[in-house]
């Protein structure tokens, strides 16, 4: 059977993009593989964050993927930082990437934005990343398109590790759907729908109430031809409402065409809003009933003890094929 892993930032609110690109599709993996999903609070700190905060949305994010349908018989959830192997993995890993490969991760450059104040953590991240994936043997990593760059970072590190120290790693592969790796901003279709957006009109947060769904998708930006046609390139707000629908209902893209084919857009918003309310409702019912009941902390303390275990002995290989003496 197939390891993956994957994990999600506690920063901000969980959106759409975030669903579609890699909650939803966590769910349909837990049947297939044997999967380790973790949130990545560590990652969380690359930004200056409220501790306050940073709790709140870590507990956050673990009750939505319970609410989303994770089931901890059959998945691994766990916090990242209750792991220790992960950043000490980290700094092995820092020990084994060069300065070259960095400068080139994309979204370091968007996000840092060429500033000299943004903390070191956001630049070697990656590599923490990396960290994450490589001490569960993880096979596979299903994420956004975004994330591309920074798994064949993972794996080249990978590589490198083993080459330089002795087949310990798995090499791993990016896992990203053919559709919905890259859910657009509602308010500006050319860059990705995103927690760190800075405006709520950007992104429909899995928490958001009917109504107020309702009124972003209404508000989404899209063109003023009002024929409705998948072109991603040319008509990017259609396509992505297009998107959204597709993978809510679960219908193709062809279908979704031909269903809203020499309709306005108006009627196309009224529909996608629809679906989009219905499949999120019983998500945010669940969310706020497991909040209450205090089960989610006890699947991250369950969670964390797997995940240590197989964590913590890969660690120890890699300190023992670097050179390190024990006790590890
Ligand atoms: P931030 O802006 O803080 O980086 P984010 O929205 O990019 O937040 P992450 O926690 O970095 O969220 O990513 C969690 C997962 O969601 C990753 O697998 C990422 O590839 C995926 N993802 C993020 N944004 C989108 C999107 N717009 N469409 C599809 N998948 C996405
Ligand atoms: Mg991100």
């Amino acid at each position: 059977m197939k390891r993956m892993l994957s994990g999600i930032q506690p920063t901000g609110n969980l959106h759409l993009g975030n669903y579609l690109g890699a909650l939803k599709r966590f769910v349909e993996l837990q049947d297939e593989a044997e999967c380790f999903y973790c949130v990545v609070d560590l990652h969380a700190l690359t930004v200056p964050r409220d501790p306050d905060e940073l709790r709140e949305k870590t507990l956050e994010v673990a009750t939505l993927y319970l609410a989303a349908g994770l089931d901890p018989k059959k998945a691994t959830l766990f916090v990242q930082s209750h792991v220790r192997a992960h950043t000490e993995a980290g700094w092995l890993l820092q020990c084994v990437a060069r300065m070259g490969e960095l400068n080139r991760m994309t979204q370091f450059k968007e996000k840092s934005q060429g500033s000299e104040g943004v903390v070191v953590g956001l630049y070697t991240y990656p590599v923490l990343q990396a960290a994450d994936i490589v001490l569960y043997q993880a096979d596979a990593v299903p994420v956004g398109e975004d994330q591309k760059q920074h798994l064949e970072l993972a794996r080249d590190l990978a590589e490198r590790f083993n080459n330089r120290y002795g087949e310990v790693l798995t090499l791993p592969e990016p896992l990203i759907g053919k559709v919905g790796a890259r859910i657009m901003g509602l308010d500006n279709p050319v860059k990705k729908m995103s927690k760190s957006a800075g405006s709520e009109a950007n992104y429909i947060a899995l928490l958001d109430e009917p109504d107020v769904i309702v009124k972003k998708i209404k508000r989404a930006v899209t063109d003023s031809e009002n024929r409705i046609a998948y072109d991603p390139e040319n008509k990017p707000g259609v396509s992505n409402l297009l998107v959204i629908y597709s993978l809510i209902t679960g219908r193709s893209i062809d279908d979704t065409v031909k269903q809203f084919e020499g309709q306005g857009y108006g009627q196309l918003k009224k529909e996608v809003a629809e679906a989009v309310v219905e499949h999120l409702t019983p998500i945010r019912e669940r969310y706020h009933e497991l909040r209450r009941s205090g089960e989610v902390e006890r699947v991250l303390a369950e969670g964390a003890e797997k995940a240590s275990a197989i964590a913590d002995e890969t660690l120890a290989r890699m300190k023992e094929a670097m050179g390190l003496v024990p006790p590890f």
